[in-house]
């Protein structure tokens, strides 16, 4: 077997896995759901009196802890075949999202996860390629008109003033319907921001029956940045009792996270490749040159982790499986195949990290 058949195989198998874990939710009867309820969630289906005995019940949902890798796509950018940052882990049943990106809503639906039913999310950042679709999400929660419990949305510095904004995008849509469809619940009542410290070693941010919530500052904003602004980034940790994940969301290379994620099951980590690490440096140099040390391709170079960057954290805390997310390059270059994986895998194992690496792909269940 030739050296790059060897790099080869990790992904295909993670493909194999990935069609065959969707071919498990396709739909067949035999299929268990992922999550412990999927009812129908338009305000039609909620006020139509059934004329004929509903489908009948679900099955039980799928015991156990699973990621499901919603969007995959890097950084703001709208493409076909990956949805903005996104993820969820589901634990008997239950789901958890992590960061809330453009497109997410549909992909809850596409993995039959749902949205009606999501009680909490967390938030690694507060940039919009993570953020995009959550006032979409809570107001089709409420309009969804069953949801009885709270929706608890948690993130760094500034969460709690978000969430307020997506009352207020909703709020219209609320009076209309309160007013024309005798809505009794007040969104306020339904949605909470909680702000959560960053710090360089793990803090518990939730603890319940299936899962405890870790969290650490990421390195994701540069000193120079943060020492102008409140707003930090976060990596969080989910352990439940059969399996332990990490998500980095945006960050470099980062001591914090190593921390978090000493030997983690699935150590789910952003990637930037090496050809954009360099294209981004030369990039800003000249805009340095042209008197804008500020620029875009800087922030780019000096806030996400390159494979090296990735293999080092992930050998350094002795993690069992990599997964590689919010892909750099995030969209395809016009005629170019930007998400050969070796531009990935390469890197990762020159550093050091001799586990399973997987490049993710949306929808993909792990
Ligand atoms: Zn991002
Ligand atoms: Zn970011």
């Amino acid at each position: 077997m030739s050296s790059h058949d060897t790099e080869l195989s990790p992904a295909a198998r993670a493909r194999r896995r990935a069609l065959a874990s969707l071919a498990r939710l396709a739909g067949t009867s035999a299929a268990l759901p992922l999550v412990a309820s999927f009812a129908p969630t338009t305000a039609f289906a909620q006020t139509a009196a059934p004329a004929t005995p509903g489908p009948p019940p679900r099955p039980a949902p799928q015991p156990g802890t699973r990621v499901v890798m919603l969007g995959t796509h890097g950084g703001p950018g709208i493409e076909r075949d990956r949805a903005e940052t996104s993820s969820a882990v589901v634990v008997d049943g239950v789901p958890y999202l992590v960061d809330c990106g453009y497109g997410s809503l549909r992909q809850l639906v596409l993995s039959t996860i749902g949205y009606q039913q999501l009680d909490a999310i967390f938030f690694t950042h507060l940039h919009d390629d993570h953020t995009s679709d959550l006032p979409a999400l809570l107001s089709h929660q409420w309009t969804g008109g069953t949801k009885k419990t709270p929706t608890e949305i948690y993130g760094p510095n500034g969460t709690a003033r978000l969430v307020d904004a997506a009352l207020g995008f909703l709020r219209i849509n609320a009076e209309i319907r309160t007013v024309d469809e005798g809505r009794t619940i007040d969104p306020a009542t339904l949605f909470h921001g909680h702000d959560v410290a960053a710090s360089a070693t793990p803090t518990r941010v939730l603890a319940d029956e299936r899962v405890t919530v870790t969290a650490v500052e990421s390195a994701h904003y540069p000193q120079h940045s943060t020492e102008k602004m409140s707003h930090r980034a976060l990596s969080y940790r989910f352990d439940t009792k059969e399996r332990s994940v990490v998500f980095t969301g945006d960050t470099a290379y980062s001591e914090n996270i190593v921390g978090l994620a000493k030997g983690v099951d699935l150590f789910v980590c952003e990637v930037m490749a090496q050809s954009v690490y360099d294209a981004n440096v030369a990039r800003a140099k000249e805009a340095e040159a042209a008197g804008n040390p500020l620029s875009i391709a800087r922030h780019v170079a000096e806030t996400h982790a390159t494979p090296a960057d990735v293999g080092r954290m992930a050998a350094k805390a002795k993690v069992k499986t990599v997964v590689l997310y919010h892909l750099l390059p995030g969209a395809r270059a016009p005629g170019g195949l930007d998400y050969a994986i070796t531009n990935f895998t390469d890197g990762v194992r020159a550093a050091g990290f001799a586990g399973e690496v997987i490049v993710s792909q949306d929808l993909m269940v792990l």
